[in-house]
């Protein structure tokens, strides 16, 4: 038999920060995983590996030959059990954007006012404060551009181990959003409207109940603070920061809309969304766009590494695609075009979806869209609107229901 021939055996761990590996008939790594964080490319020897795993999680190394009774063993997410994973939003807001250099202020301060309402479930981090504590140096032009992150985080469950009171919900998932890596408005202002139905409906439906209390997100609104404020898709540097995660398939661009940066990692917009999936570990990511173009026919666009994500992202699509021209219409076409697409691929996206399936996440980039081309039950490419209440509420639909299913579908599998 040649060397690495391929024998599909599937080998878990039960630690939340070990993922699964295929390995050959001698024993090497045939698929790339992931170990306390971190990438282990193909070619480990799995011995090796296992001698390390077990002296870090105490023996409790799930083999082929033992996985399904450990298998019972692994942290076991309990999202949304008797959810449909069906909410549908009620109208929302059209998006009045504010001129150019208080933009940042304006979505910062529709955060702070939903956490002056909700102080024991949200909170407000500094994140240059942060990176800067951990030996991350700011340059001087991120000066009047802060980075905040919100966290909105249920309490915990008291659990008695070891007659000592602990406060324990291991299994709950953690998701890591960002916001206005480019600027895009619409993103950010869906992401707040889902967050704020979130807090101030969540009783009075099984859906955003579960979105309320059997998770918790870290949120990044205004990720490329600088773009936002100028109207540019490129950070002051000129570097399209989508481009300039240290990936492993980082490559060079060339310096325009797409640049990539002199190297992975050079930008501190970049080190600060590093810093943060590498301290919350989260198990679900998401990069959260929204397409700029006024001609084009889809409403949801998602792109990721992970076939299942993207799985997850097809059915998402079409079901959103039907609930829409339902609800509007007198807007859209009675045609059975579906207006959406997802992609899988290692590159189109950008590095940001990457870097968080390379670190263990369900991760991908999701795109809204700002605006239509569809009125009077036509495809009008001439006349298209844009942050009207009625494609605040498609775009916020679609990403609120994309949590759901989400967060419902990798419950279910973990
Ligand atoms: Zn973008």
């Amino acid at each position: 038999m040649p060397q690495n021939t391929p024998v599909s055996e599937t080998f878990y761990v039960n630690s939340p920060e070990f993922r699964a590996v295929t390995i050959d008939k001698k024993g090497y790594i045939i698929s790339g995983i992931t170990f306390k964080g971190e990438y282990i490319a193909s070619g480990v020897n799995i011995k090796k590996l296992q001698e390390t795993i077990d002296e870090y999680i105490n023996n409790t190394v799930v083999s082929v030959d033992n996985y399904l009774q450990n298998r019972l063993l692994a942290p076991s997410y309990q999202f949304g059990i008797g959810i449909d994973c069906n909410y549908e939003v009620p109208e929302v807001p059209a998006l009045v954007l504010p001129p150019e250099g208080q933009r940042c202020a304006y979505f910062y301060s529709l955060y702070d006012s939903l956490m002056a309402q909700y102080q024991n479930y949200i909170t407000k981090v500094d994140c240059d404060a942060e990176c800067v504590a951990a030996g991350i140096e700011r340059p001087d032009y991120m000066n009047d551009y802060p980075i905040y992150m919100y966290k909105f985080i249920p309490p915990y469950t008291p659990n008695y181990v070891e007659y000592e009171r602990k406060a324990t919900d291991k299994s709950r998932l953690k998701v890591y959003i960002v916001t206005g890596t480019h600027r895009e408005y619409m993103a950010i202002w869906d992401m707040y409207q889902t967050m704020k139905l979130i807090c101030e409906s969540w009783s009075s439906d099984a859906n955003l109940d579960a979105l309320r209390w059997e998770a918790e997100y870290y949120i990044i609104p205004c990720s490329g603070p600088y773009g936002i404020e100028h109207n540019s898709r490129t950070n002051y540097n000129g570097v399209d920061l989508n481009r300039n995660a240290p990936t492993k398939v980082w490559v060079k661009t060339e310096e325009g809309r797409t640049y990539s940066g002199p190297y992975p990692g050079s930008e501190y917009e970049t080190k600060v969304f590093v810093h943060y999936m590498d301290t919350i570990k989260p198990q679900i990511f998401i990069d959260h766009h929204n397409s700029n173009e006024g001609d084009g026919k889809n409403l949801i666009y998602v792109s990721s590494v992970q076939q299942s994500e993207v799985d997850i992202a097809a059915t998402h699509i079409s079901a959103m695609t039907r609930r829409w021209k339902k609800r509007y219409d007198e807007i859209f076409p009675s045609d059975d075009i579906i207006y959406g697409f997802c992609y899988k691929s290692s590159y189109r996206g950008g590095y940001r979806g990457i870097y968080g399936y390379e670190k263990g996440a369900l991760s991908c980039t999701y795109e809204s869209n700002r605006s239509r081309v569809y009125h009077d039950g036509q495809y009008d490419p001439e006349h298209f609107i844009s942050y009207d209440a009625v494609t605040c509420t498609i775009a916020t639909d679609g990403i609120l229901n994309f949590l759901l299913r989400l967060l419902k579908t990798y419950s279910e599998l973990h």
